[in-house]
C-alpha cells in the first residue's frame, strides 16, 4: 500500500491524501487552501490521473463538507465517482448552488455514505465513523487494505457536545490501526483555556436574556452551535434567520438519518426576517443569526446602541481582517464567544493514546514537528507534500 499526501504535510487546509493498492486508488479530501484575504484565490490541486491526464482514480472520498476538505472537488475529472457523507452532501448543495455551479454539479453526482456502513472500492475497505467538529456529518475514516489498516481523522475535536462517544466509538469500529493520519491544526496555536462547546451555548444563553436587540454572528454551516442556541432560546424571545439559513436548517432537519436530539425542529419560534421587522419584535425584542457582511453590519447601525448586543462566535483570526466587523465589535456591547472545531493538544494525545497507532503521520498542521517533540517516545513520520511513503 502506498500513502501519498499531496497537500497539507505542512499547511491548515487544503488536504487532500492518496492512499493506493496495486489495483486500487483513491483520494480522501479535495480541498482548498484557507485564505482569510478578501479577494483570495486558492492555489488548485494538481494530481495526475485526478485532475489531469488520464483518469486514473476509483473514488474522492470527502470527509466533511468544509471549502478546505472540498472546495477542488470540481477540479477532480468527470469520470471519477465521488463519495460524501448523506448529510453532509445535502447541506454542501446549498452554498455551492449559490456560489459555484461547477462544484454543485459535482456534489450532485455524489454516491452517499452513513456512519459506520462499511463500503468497498476495489480492493479498499472503508468504514466511515461520525465524529465532532464544527460541521455537522464530519467522519473518520478507517481504511483497510492488503492487510493493513490506516486511520484518517479529517478535522476532529473531543470537546464537543458528543465529546463521550469517542472511546466507545474506538473501542468498537476502530480495532488496530497500523497508521493514524491525524490532523493537528492546534499543534501551532496558542491556546489558552479550551472551552467545550456545551459551555459556549451556556454562555451564549445567558448573554440572550440579557439584551433586546440580540445579533448572533455564526457560521451558517455550524449546525451544532445553531441548533444549540434555538433549543436554549429563552421563552420570551423569538429566533430570526434569514431564508439562506433557513434553507440549511431545514435541510439539517429533513436529511439527518439518525435520531438526534438536537438536529430537530425545536419548540421556540424560528422565523425568516424578510428584512423589515415587525412591530411585534421591536417592542419585545429578538435574536437575530446573521453573518459578517457589510450588509448586517449596517443593518445593525440602525438600532439604538444601548439596546443591541452583539454575540461574535467564530474564530477570532477573521476579525483583523474586516475592517467594519472591527470597528462594529469595538464600538457597540459585544461579547467574543467561540469554541474551536479542532482537536486540542492535550485531547489529541488522548486520543493516540486511545488509538496506539503503530506509527502516526500529521497533516492539517503548521507544526507537524511539535507533535514529534510532544510525543517523542512515539513512532512519528513527517511527510513532504507529494513524498511516497510505501507501507
Ligand atoms: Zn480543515
Ligand atoms: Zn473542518
Amino acid at each position: 500500500m502506498k500513502i501519498i499526501i499531496h497537500r497539507g504535510t505542512h499547511q491548515i487546509g487544503g488536504s487532500a491524501v492518496e492512499i493506493s493498492t496495486k489495483t486500487t486508488r483513491i483520494i480522501l479530501d479535495m480541498g482548498d487552501e484557507l485564505g482569510l484575504e478578501k479577494y483570495y484565490m486558492p492555489c488548485p490541486l494538481v494530481i495526475d490521473g485526478v485532475t489531469e491526464g488520464t483518469s486514473n482514480c476509483d473514488g474522492v472520498l470527502i470527509s466533511h463538507y468544509h471549502g478546505d476538505h472540498l472546495g477542488q472537488l470540481k477540479a477532480v475529472l468527470s469520470d471519477i465517482p465521488i463519495y460524501v457523507g448523506t448529510l453532509s452532501k445535502a447541506i454542501a448543495l446549498i452554498p455551492s448552488e449559490h456560489k459555484d455551479s461547477q462544484l454543485y454539479l459535482r456534489l450532485l453526482g455524489a454516491n452517499t455514505f452513513s456512519g459506520g456502513n462499511v463500503f468497498t472500492i476495489g480492493d479498499i475497505r472503508i468504514r466511515p465513523l461520525v465524529i465532532d467538529h464544527s460541521a455537522a456529518d464530519s467522519y473518520m475514516f478507517v481504511v483497510e487494505a492488503e492487510g493493513k489498516s490506516i486511520l484518517y481523522t479529517g478535522d476532529f475535536r473531543l470537546h464537543g457536545l458528543r465529546l463521550h462517544c469517542i472511546e466507545k466509538l474506538i473501542k468498537n469500529y476502530v480495532g488496530t490501526i497500523d497508521i493514524l493520519i491525524t490532523e493537528g491544526t492546534t499543534l501551532s496555536r496558542n491556546q489558552g483555556r479550551t472551552i467545550s462547546e456545551a459551555e459556549v451555548l451556556d454562555d451564549i444563553t445567558s448573554y440572550v436574556s440579557d439584551g433586546k436587540y440580540v445579533f448572533v454572528m455564526c457560521a451558517s454551516t455550524n449546525i451544532d452551535r445553531i441548533m444549540g442556541i434555538w433549543q436554549n432560546l429563552p421563552d420570551d424571545k423569538v429566533l430570526l434567520c434569514d431564508r439562506y439559513q433557513k434553507t440549511i436548517l431545514d435541510t439539517v432537519i429533513k436529511s439527518t438519518y439518525y435520531d438526534s436530539r438536537l438536529y430537530k425542529w425545536h419548540d421556540k419560534p424560528l422565523v425568516v426576517d424578510s428584512g423589515a421587522y415587525p412591530q411585534s419584535y421591536m417592542r419585545d425584542g429578538f435574536v437575530s443569526l446573521i453573518r459578517c457582511t457589510d450588509t448586517y453590519i449596517n443593518k445593525i447601525k440602525f438600532f439604538n446602541r444601548d439596546d443591541v448586543r452583539i454575540i461574535y462566535s467564530m474564530w477570532t483570526g477573521y476579525i483583523k481582517y474586516n475592517e467594519s466587523l472591527k470597528e462594529l465589535i469595538d464600538t457597540y456591547p459585544s461579547y467574543i464567544c467561540h469554541s474551536s472545531g479542532h482537536v486540542t493538544t492535550s485531547d489529541l494525545i488522548t486520543f493516540i493514546d486511545l488509538v496506539n497507532p503503530d506509527l502516526i503521520i500529521p497533516i492539517h498542521t503548521n507544526s507537524p514537528e511539535r507533535l514529534e517533540r510532544i510525543l517523542h517516545h512515539r513512532n512519528i513520520r513527517i511527510l513532504s507534500d507529494k513524498e511516497v511513503f510505501e507501507v
